[in-house]
């Protein structure tokens, strides 16, 4: 097992960040860690790394425990902050020197050039970071995370805040190096997880609201589907709420909704009597059968 994580819970203050979680990763599995932002994730990466110690509960990475053998976890894992911390002002080839000696990397220099190739930062080695746009600095932080070759990868959101064109490429790269380790990835980004994982944890609120391998999800969780529904006018969430059969709500942009039922029979005809009885007109409107941003919202919505 990569990661044994045992009853975690932790505390800011009085607020639960984590409560009671539990789950294990086995060796070469890649996790999709999913969650609304302010669910738990980037704690309990933090935790799994060292950096922040459980309030309760214990971790442990590679069989060691990371409240008494920490170094023994760094050494293993590679780890890619959420707001990836560079120093924008070194060189990228100074600052993966830096990192090398950090881990006290024996020849610093191939290393350093097989990472550079790995992630793709051959054509900007020798600029500083700073003059690099988000999508290469987030290689940098790659390669600073994989430099001492470590049998699990932590990536904490390591998409966010890319274009198109960089997700992509991030998105590959993070499919490449997960054919080799242990990967717990987080997001908020349902099709991330779709494109890269074998399995995803959904959290909310610091606690576990699904688990399971990505293929079976649909199976797992009960049945349900969504209703993308546009109108020509402005109209209360609480009207939508009350229409027979819808269970959750959520504005899109403009006019547009999100209706979330968990009916066995289709709901539009109730949706266009409303529409007809309000004097609406439905300018476009869409089932999607039961994916995961279905089951993601159907979890994770508040009520
Ligand atoms: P996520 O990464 O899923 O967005 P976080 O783990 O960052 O969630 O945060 C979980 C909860 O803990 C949030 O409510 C957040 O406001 C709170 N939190 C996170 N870090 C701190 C901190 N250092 N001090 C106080 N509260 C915190
Ligand atoms: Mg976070």
């Amino acid at each position: 097992m990569s990661i044994q994580i045992k009853q975690v819970s932790k505390f800011y203050g009085s607020q639960k960040a984590l409560d009671s979680v539990s789950f294990d990763v086995s060796k070469g599995e890649i996790l999709g860690f999913l969650g609304p932002n302010g669910a738990g994730k980037s704690t309990m990466m933090k935790i799994i790394t060292t950096y922040i110690p459980p309030s309760e509960g214990s971790v442990s990475v590679c069989g060691f425990d990371t409240a008494t053998h920490s170094m023994d976890v760094r050494r293993r894992v590679g780890y890619l902050p959420e707001h990836n911390p560079l120093y924008l002002d070194m060189y990228v080839r100074e600052y993966l020197g830096f990192i090398a000696g950090l881990h006290g990397i024996k020849h610093p220099q191939q290393r350093i050039k097989t990472m550079i190739e790995q992630t793709g930062l051959g054509l900007e080695q020798n600029k500083k970071i700073g003059a690099l746009s988000k999508g290469y600095r987030q290689r940098v932080g790659l390669a600073q995370a994989l430099i001492h070759d470590p049998e699990v990868l932590i990536l904490d959101e390591p998409t966010s805040g890319l274009d198109p064109n960089q997700l992509a490429d991030i998105r590959a790269l993070i499919r490449e190096v997960g054919k080799e380790k242990t990967l717990m990835f987080s997001t908020h980004i349902m099709q991330e997880v779709e494109a890269v994982c074998d399995r995803v944890i959904i959290i909310d609120t610091g606690k576990i609201v699904l688990d399971g391998k990505a293929n079976e999800l649909g199976q797992k969780s009960s049945k349900g589907y969504r209703i993308l529904v546009e109108f020509d006018r402005e109209i209360s969430r609480g009207s939508l709420q009350a229409i027979a059969g819808v269970m959750k709500v959520t504005r899109l942009e403009g006019q547009q909704w999100e209706l979330y039922s968990e009916q066995s029979s289709d709901i539009r005809p109730e949706i266009f009597k409303f529409a007809v009885e309000q004097q609406l007109t439905v300018l476009t409107i869409n089932r999607i059968e039961q994916d995961l941003e279905s089951i993601f919202r159907q979890l994770t919505a508040k009520k």
